[in-house]
């Protein structure tokens, strides 16, 4: 192929002979051709048939039928331009029209007529036409989509604006300027930046700076705009740039969505999560951020910092005797009450219930904060007046006081329990959390670990203690108590390791363990008590267990695939349990009635109830307590208490179990007033499960001693 060459000297240009011109003319997709100045048509090149018919038979092809082809609308204008042309010696006219071809194809063509009558070679007015039709329908496309997005910019609901590659506007919708309050010309020729809230500028340039160095297609930001008003609106902004057919960056356009209303929705609800709706106090979420923004603080850090937790003493008192409203005038004014005592640079809290926090930055010696910890106590030691009467509460304060090793949440559980020690020994003080508290707490998690390993490699084990019937003498059945066989610790009694479970929710999984290993016990047992009747397996069980919702499902679960009869099932739960008036509670109670499982009164008289309530109680046993049984035959009052005890209960067809029997003494008292069932160390002290089998089978043989 040969390359196009171009000839250093234009001087020597080639004149061609007669046939190339026409050849050229012949092939030419242009038209050229040659009018009288009258409007004679001199000569037309062969393009004119393919222009003005669509066909290429030139021959075929006459002047008039060309021009019939010539839009009506068009042909003034042509016949125009041709006098202009006519008019004047080199005059160059041009013009536009369209023809309709053969098939009725419309085709745009754009020409010139050219003066020449003075050129005596021509002597006429040269025409040149070219067919134009698809680059006119390219601008009428371009066109089209100029003005829909003319239309579009103009009145798009969301505010629009154009601005060069460094932001500064140049074009703004109508909607921009009514969402920010200003007029065109006081937007357009500034920056964005001008604008912009100044807390959303670093993020806003950072990321205008990569959508101009390509590293982003668009960009998208929540931020501030400046009201005309002076004041600032949320707006969500998305960015893209307009780029030419190479790719350089043209211009930006950005899209404004007021999103204020969203916002301050948004914002109420963050509002609520950080403060207390009751007291105003910072809510727990508040808090925690202040006190993890202070502890990252270098020189915060260093000048001394003390969390203190604030637990009201008898609160819950307070809101059961007086209803939950009363509760809440009493956390109003005591919240009032704490900022009344605290420094200006302290943040207190409501942490949940009746729980406060303070955070005290800037402290210069520990004694400033057990002053500040000695102020609270004191004014909470104040009488409350609330529905005209006077309510005396007080608080147990715990201290932590933060060094290098502490994080937000042990400074919080530092304070924690030296709280609980400040209840511990006695409310109404408080106490610094130590190497002591310290220690309990490592003992604490060493046994909350310790547990959850037991759980899973059945370490926890069951003991039985027998419950003697005062009539026969006979064994009744036996209370399954639990009991945790640690490696290395021997047996661990219940006192030692249940508080922590129930606190950390284990009671749950070691409550389904109990039920699994007492019926299976039960099985063994079936028509081994006396006279081959199958003795009788209580278990113990506390509120929390009740707080899983598959409770119910579960006991009945394990009781079946057991193979057990519900009725020589007992369920002993504390008077606080059988008081508990939530629904689970009282679902949980009917389901184990309605299943034949026997509820009994665990440790009663030692709760909040008195006997009264002992007739709302949907239970088959009352377990009286060991402490009336301690001093059987020693004062009076505990030998009325027991006796009207056993009446009311007996009464109410309920029987009477004694816990706690460690002499003959107490037998004999108890078997006067007519007490149904015994247990206690007189008879037997809880047993393993295979001396347990044995008392169980010598109670058959060999009579135990009379009483
Ligand atoms: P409880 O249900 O009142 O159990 C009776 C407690 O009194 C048992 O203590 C028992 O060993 C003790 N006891 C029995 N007879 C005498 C006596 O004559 N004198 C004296 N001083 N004490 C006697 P234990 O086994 O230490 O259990 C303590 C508590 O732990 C139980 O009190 C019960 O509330 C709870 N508990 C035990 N097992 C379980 C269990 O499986 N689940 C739940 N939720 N709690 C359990
Ligand atoms: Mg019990
Ligand atoms: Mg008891």
């Amino acid at each position: 192929m040969g390359q196009l060459q171009y000839s250093n000297d234009n001087s020597t240009v080639q004149t061609l002979d007669a046939r190339c011109l026409t050849a050229l003319l012949r092939h030419s997709p242009d038209l050229v051709g040659l009018l009288e100045l009258d409007g004679q048509i001199r000569y037309l090149s062969p393009a004119a048939a393919r222009i003005f018919t669509g066909s290429s038979e030139a021959q075929a092809f006459t002047c008039d039928l060309g021009l019939r082809t010539i839009h009506p609308d068009d042909v003034d204008a042509l016949s125009a331009a041709f006098s202009d042309a006519a008019a004047t010696l080199g005059a160059k006219i041009g013009f536009n029209l369209r023809a309709t071809q053969s098939d009725g194809d419309i085709r745009h063509i754009s020409g010139n007529f050219l003066n020449l009558a003075d050129d005596p070679d021509v002597s006429g007015i040269a025409l040149y036409c070219n067919d134009v039709t698809e680059h006119v329908a390219f601008v009428a496309t371009l066109y089209d989509a100029q003005s829909r997005f003319e239309e579009a910019f103009e009145h798009a609901p969301i505010g629009m604006a154009l601005a060069d590659m460094s932001g500064r506007f140049f074009r703004i919708n109508p909607a921009m300027c009514s969402m920010l309050g200003y007029d065109p010309d006081e937007l357009i020729g500034h920056r964005f930046s001008e604008f912009t809230h100044p807390a959303d500028l670093t993020n806003n340039n950072a990321l205008h700076d990569e959508l101009v160095t390509r590293q982003r297609p668009v960009y998208s930001i929540e931020k501030r705009y400046r009201h005309a008003n002076g004041n600032y609106i949320w707006c969500q902004v998305n960015v893209s740039v307009v780029r030419d057919s190479d790719g350089n960056p043209l211009y930006e356009i950005g899209q404004l969505f007021d999103i204020s209303e969203q916002r301050s929705v948004a914002e109420a609800l963050e509002r609520e999560a950080r403060y207390d709706a009751l007291t105003g106090l910072a809510a727990r979420k508040l808090f925690l951020e202040a006190l993890e923004r202070t502890l990252t603080d270098p020189r915060q850090r260093n000048s001394g910092l003390a969390v203190l937790f604030i637990d009201l003493d008898h609160f819950k008192h307070v809101n059961d005797t007086l209803g939950h409203s009363a509760g809440d005038e009493l956390l109003v004014v005591g919240a009032k009450r704490l900022e009344s005592v605290l420094r200006a640079t302290d943040l207190a809290c409501r942490f949940g219930g009746d729980e406060f926090m303070v955070l005290c930055p800037d402290l210069e010696s520990p004694s400033d904060v057990a002053s500040l910890a000695e102020r609270i106590r004191t004014v909470m030691e104040q009488p409350f007046r609330i529905r005209n009467t006077d309510v005396f509460i007080g608080a147990s304060i715990g201290i932590a006081i933060a060094d290098d090793a502490s994080t937000s949440s042990t400074l919080v559980s530092q304070a924690d329990s030296a709280a609980y020690r400040a209840k511990a020994r006695g409310r109404n003080r408080y106490e610094v959390f130590d190497d002591d508290l310290r220690n309990i707490i490592s003992h604490r998690l060493e046994l909350e670990r310790g547990l959850r390993f037991a759980i899973d490699h059945n370490e926890l084990v069951l003991a039985y203690q027998p419950i003697i019937a005062t009539d026969t003498n006979q064994i009744k059945g036996f209370e399954a108590l639990l009991r945790w066989d640690r490696p290395g610790h021997g047996i661990v009694m219940p006192m030692e390791f249940l508080p922590i479970a129930e606190e950390r929710d284990l009671i749950i999984p070691i409550g389904y363990q109990v039920f699994e290993l007492a019926c299976k016990q039960l099985k063994q047992w079936e028509g081994c008590g006396p006279n081959g009747v199958t003795p009788t397996v209580a278990v113990n069980v506390s509120a929390r267990q009740f707080s899983d919702p598959d409770f119910s499902d579960r006991v009945e679960a394990i009781i079946t695939a057991a193979g057990v009869d519900p009725k020589q099932l007992t369920v002993e739960l504390t008077e606080t349990t059988l008081m508990d008036d939530t629904a689970a509670t009282a679902a949980a109670l009917q389901r184990m009635r309605t299943f034949g499982i026997s509820l009994a009164i665990d440790d009663f008289g030692t709760g909040y109830s008195s006997l009264s309530y002992l007739r709302k109680m949907p239970v088959n046993t009352v377990k009286i307590d060991r402490s009336f049984v301690v001093d059987l035959g020693g004062t009076a009052a505990d030998a009325t208490i027991v006796a009207a005890v056993i009446y009311l209960s007996h009464a109410l067809g309920m029987s009477v179990v004694a816990e706690g029997v460690e002499t003959i003494d107490h037998v004999q008292a108890l078997t006067a007033l007519g007490c149904d069932y015994i247990q206690g160390y007189y008879y037997s002290r809880p047993l393993m499960p295979d001396v347990a089998t044995e008392f169980l089978a010598q109670d058959r043989t060999d009579r135990r001693a009379a009483a």
